[in-house]
Formats: C-alpha cells, sequence, structure tokens
C-alpha cells in the first residue's frame, strides 16, 4: 500500500505518518510547512518507505500512484488561522477538491481530517454527529469553521456523485507531543507558559469547555475508521469534560508549576462548551481513547521539558 498524507508534517498529519509507516505502508508526504514544521518529520530523513515533497494543495500535484489519500492539510489553530483566513479558506475548498481529484483517479480511498468546530457554539450537549451545529457564517472564525463544513459537502457530493470511497472524521481537542509551542492552542500554551514561570493565559473566566483526546488515541479512531464502511461523519474525540481553569491547575499541579493565572478576553465567538458524543464511534468501530488527560499531560509535558533543555 503507497499512502498520500497531506499536512504530513503537521501535529497530527506527522502521527498518522508514523502509524502507517509502523504498519509497513509506504508513504508520500505533502505539505507547503505554513503551520507545519521540519521537526515533526526530520526522524524519517533516513526511512527508504517515506518521500517528502513541499507543496501547497491548492495547486494541482501529482503524488504517484496511491491506494489511499488522507487529508490533513490545514491551517488548525485559532490564531493561525485567523492570520492565513483566506489560504484556511481555499485549503478547505480548492485544497480539498484537488486531493479528491487524486483519491478518485487513482481509484483509492479517503478520508479527511473534520472537526468538532463544525458543531460551532453547540446548542446540544454532548455534540453527536447528527447535529448540524451553530455557527456564525461571517464571524473571525468562520474562514475555518465554513472551511471545513464545505469541505464535508465537498466530500459527500463526491462520495454520492462520483461514488469515491470518503471518510470524514470530526476531530475534537487533542493533544500531545509535537504541538507546538507557539500554536496557540490551550495546552501548548499552558504546558509551555507553565515550564518557563510565565503567567498562564486565560481566555475569558476560564469555564468554557473543551474535552482533549491524547493524539495516539485519535490516531487509533482515524485509523480504524479509514478501513470501515462509514461515509458520513464520525466523531474522534474524548467525553472527559473539562473547563480550561481545571485544565490550567492540572498543568501546575503536574508540572510543579509556580505560575499564576493571567485574564485576558474572551476571543470572538469562543463556544463555550464541547464534547463528543463518541457512540456512533464506539459501536462502529470498537473504539474508545483510553488515555486520561493526567496520563497525557504527563507525556506531553515530557516532550515540552525535551524540546526546551
Ligand atoms: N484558551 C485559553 N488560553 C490560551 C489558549 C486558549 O484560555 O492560552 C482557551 C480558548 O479561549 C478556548 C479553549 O482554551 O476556549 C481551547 O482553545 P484552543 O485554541 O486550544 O482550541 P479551540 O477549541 O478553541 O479550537
Amino acid at each position: 500500500m503507497r499512502v498520500l498524507v497531506t499536512g504530513a508534517a503537521g501535529f497530527l498529519g506527522s502521527h498518522l505518518v508514523d502509524r502507517l509507516l509502523g504498519e509497513g505502508y509506504t508513504v508520500v508526504g505533502f505539505d507547503n510547512l505554513s503551520t507545519g514544521s521540519p521537526e515533526n518529520i526530520a526522524h524519517l530523513a533516513n526511512e527508504s518507505r517515506f518521500n517528502f515533497l513541499e507543496g501547497d494543495i491548492c495547486e494541482p500535484f501529482n503524488p504517484g500512484p496511491v491506494d489511499y489519500v488522507f487529508n490533513f492539510a490545514s491551517p488548525a489553530s485559532p490564531p493561525k488561522y485567523l492570520e492565513l483566513a483566506i489560504e484556511t479558506l481555499r485549503a478547505g475548498s480548492v485544497g480539498v477538491e484537488n486531493t479528491l481529484e487524486i483519491a478518485l483517479s487513482n481509484n483509492a480511498g479517503y478520508l479527511h481530517a473534520s472537526t468538532s468546530e463544525c458543531y460551532g457554539e453547540p446548542l446540544e450537549h454532548p455534540q453527536r454527529e447528527g447535529y448540524w451545529g451553530n455557527v456564525n457564517p461571517v464571524g473571525p472564525r468562520s474562514v475555518y469553521d465554513e472551511a471545513k463544513r464545505y469541505a464535508e459537502a465537498l466530500v459527500m457530493a463526491y462520495h454520492r456523485s462520483r461514488g469515491a470511497n470518503t471518510h470524514l472524521v470530526r476531530i475534537f481537542n487533542t493533544y500531545g507531543p509535537r504541538l507546538h509551542p507557539e500554536d496557540g492552542r490551550v495546552i501548548s500554551n499552558f504546558v509551555a507558559q507553565a515550564l518557563a514561570n510565565q503567567l498562564l493565559t486565560i481566555y475569558g473566566k476560564g469555564d468554557q469547555t473543551r474535552s482533549f483526546c491524547y493524539v495516539d488515541d485519535l490516531i487509533e479512531g482515524i485509523v480504524r475508521l479509514s478501513r470501515s464502511e462509514e461515509h458520513l461523519p464520525v466523531n474522534i474525540g474524548n467525553p472527559n469534560e473539562f473547563t480550561i481553569l481545571e485544565c490550567a491547575r492540572e498543568v501546575l499541579e503536574l508540572t510543579g508549576s509556580k505560575s499564576e493565572f493571567r485574564y485576558l478576553p474572551m476571543p470572538e465567538d469562543d463556544p463555550t462548551r464541547r464534547c463528543p458524543d463518541i457512540a456512533k464511534a464506539k459501536a462502529l468501530l470498537g473504539w474508545e481513547p483510553k488515555t486520561n488527560l493526567r496520563q497525557g499531560l504527563i507525556k506531553t509535558i515530557e516532550y515540552f521539558r525535551r524540546k526546551t533543555a
């Protein structure tokens, strides 16, 4: 099996590449390095079954013959997609279409990395796949949310109208080694700040919630979904829900840091709560996460310690 992974130098993409190589696949990694980092794939420099191509999915490209396409190329952290607004919209539209064409012309399977952001500010809790969401179509976050929602529509149209063998994973907040320290996401910010004895930046009152999935658990769910017969979206995430303040306190305890909190304004349209209903993934894939927040944070903190040492 020869597999294309776009966004291969990103946080999730690089973990997926490692997993696929571990199973004996040959992997073509594709990334324009706009938010991905060469460091995430540096350990593969001498891996003969891995080829890296630098490029943008928004331009037509030919990765050679492939049996499967995993489309993970997109800016994904709020500060990055706000900065790369048009690029994010293009990655979710033109870019997704290009990668779908590659899958179709190779008769390859296709899995697209979608997101819990499709649910927006959810009026149903926890979020089931059947919930249509509550998204502001013109707010600052719309560049990400609407690109991902359009991408889901595009993927479903390629499945229904062209017979493409597609899969959609709705990824909830995920963390672990290789999160970029300057990426701006909550766990990477808190861990980096705690280790540097800087103030932990809490947006709003910190009473908004997220449900954090450790990266290895997420990748396991994605690999299982890629081999399934399911074409409609499937939530993959950890249903254990925490307030941002609880998460901050856990990071302080595990790092032993004496950092205090600095309260900053809540970003516009920042969802107040988010938690996956994973009944579908459990029934369909026999999947559920195994790593709790504490265990996952310990591994993440270790990684950040090594990186800053
Ligand atoms: N957040 C925070 N401090 C930070 C970064 C994020 O309080 O330094 C909050 C943010 O407002 C959001 C939550 O943490 O409510 C998760 O943010 P993140 O950017 O990780 O992902 P999101 O779920 O918003 O895409």
